[in-house]
């Protein structure tokens, strides 16, 4: 059988024995390489964390399933499939010594009319960490080689993670490198869709192919919004070809992957998933504190290092949130002159961060359930399977610093359990996301659980 045959039946049989959320989270953009002679398998993932999720969880179940459909199959092994870029980045952690030193104060910057693109999303105040430095190495590789190496660029994540950054500073960087010999232009797709709804009611439709089939760059944002809009689709389809084939760089952002474009015509969908496709995924501490940073000298503003940790800490999801928390905290800061202290920040996160009214305990108790995929009575009663502690301490961390519940309520919650080892969980919790950027991840994916059930 075809590799791409075996997977499909694998995947068709995980969703099954999966919940739901972890089939999308884990397996969904996953894909069967290669197999040998000798009975292994490869499983390509799509970044390192999702890799080693599979591979210490799932492991035993593909590999079971995988039998069934091939009894040579023997092993099961798992690769990160933009692995490639690993080697050829340089090892790009969250980089002080980048930080732009000679920023006007207050910059300000003009949308350029031709390209649409602003000037102020560029290389260097993109701060690279394990979350963005396979982005940032195929954003790179585009500008090297443009239109030849990674075609379509295909970058996807979630909200404020800097997509837009990042492809607009493709953008700017080729301009920066080819001057006026590479046409360059940046739209969202709520722009296109409009061009398109304005061309076909004024009867200006070649004005609008040429002018978008007239680039050498295009980069669109936002694609997930083209989707289901039959016309503007089409037309977007045969831009597309148009410029692929004579080799023009065409660059997309999305905020999920290609396969998970539901309303995307299959054609369109195989064309993205042509080219190269890499995710952004959430900052981890030391990124996030580098941000800070590089925000602050930005605006020549410096904050006391407990209270950058203090925001590095709370806000972990968004980067556009952590600039709105800074341009607060910094107007205050000017407008009543004080010294901002941990306390004042607090205050501010708390009273501007998202709304925690709808969310209960219980809803937390299940989100992580299905997350881990245990039990509920497991996670609040008395079982000491060594599966059940982390889940459990991550609840009473949440219930913590969600819902700011008292030590002995959470104790009580959680098992009937002593406020101490209340505290203990909580803490321990805490100190650990500081350094394992895997737990941090999981925590933001229970969140977006968490908020969206
Ligand atoms: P998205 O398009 O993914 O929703 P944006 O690109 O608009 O997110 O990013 C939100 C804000 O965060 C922008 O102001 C952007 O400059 C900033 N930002 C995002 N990622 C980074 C990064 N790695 N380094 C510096 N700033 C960033
Ligand atoms: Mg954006």
């Amino acid at each position: 059988m075809e590799l791409e045959k075996i997977w499909e039946s694998v995947l068709g049989e995980m969703e099954i024995q999966l919940s739901h959320a972890n089939f999308h989270t884990w397996l969904k953009n996953s894909k069967l390489v290669d197999s040998n002679e000798a009975g292994t398998f490869v499983v390509a993932l799509p970044n390192n964390f999702s890799k080693e999720w599979v591979e210490n969880k799932y492991n035993k179940n593909i590999l079971s399933v995988l039998r069934n459909l091939d009894s040579s199959a023997k092993k099961v092994e798992f690769v990160v499939s933009g692995g490639i870029f690993k080697a050829l980045s340089s090892p790009h952690k969250a980089r002080s010594s980048y930080f732009p030193s000679t920023q006007m104060v207050f910059p300000e910057f003009k949308i350029d009319a031709d390209t649409s693109l602003n000037p102020k999303y560029t290389f260097s105040n993109f701060v690279v960490g394990s979350a963005n430095e396979l982005a940032f190495a195929a954003a790179q590789g585009v500008v090297k080689n443009v239109g030849v190496k990674y075609n379509p660029l295909f970058i996807y994540g979630g909200v404020g993670l800097g997509k837009t950054h990042l492809i607009q500073s493709i953008g700017n960087e080729i301009i920066g490198a080819y001057k006026q010999a590479v046409k360059v232009k940046y739209v969202t797709s709520e722009k296109f869709v409009s061009d398109v709804v304005w061309a076909i009611k004024n009867k200006r439709m070649e004005d609008m192919k040429s002018r978008y089939r007239n680039v050498d760059t295009l980069i669109i944002d936002d694609i997930q919004f083209i989707g289901g809009k039959e016309k503007t689709e089409e037309e977007f389809f045969h831009t597309f070809n148009a410029l692929y084939s004579i080799n023009k760089q065409i660059i997309i952002s999305s905020d999920r992957p290609p396969s998970e474009l539901p309303t995307l015509q299959e054609r369109l969908r195989s064309r993205f998933e042509g080219g190269m496709t890499v995710d952004i995924s959430y900052p981890d501490f030391e990124m996030r504190s580098a941000i800070i940073k590089t925000k602050l000298q930005e605006c020549h503003h410096t904050l006391d290092e407990p209270v950058v940790s203090l925001i590095a800490n709370k806000l972990t999801k968004n980067i556009r949130e952590i600039e709105g928390i800074l341009n607060k905290i910094i107007f205050i800061k000017e407008s009543k002159n004080i010294s901002i202290t941990e306390d004042i920040v607090e205050e501010i996160i708390s009273r501007n961060t998202q709304n925690t009214k709808n969310i209960s305990p219980n809803k937390i108790i299940k989100s992580v359930a299905d997350f881990y995929e245990v039990s509920i009575n497991d996670l609040v009663g008395k079982s000491r399977k060594k599966e059940i502690v982390e889940p459990r301490q991550i609840i009473m961390y949440l219930f913590r610093d969600i819902l700011s519940m008292s030590y002995p309520f959470i104790g009580e919650k959680v098992g009937k359990r002593d406020h101490t080892t209340a505290i203990h969980a909580c803490e321990k919790i805490k100190m650990e996301l500081l350094k394992n950027n895997n737990l941090n991840q999981k925590v933001n994916l229970i969140r977006e659980l968490i908020y969206k059930n």
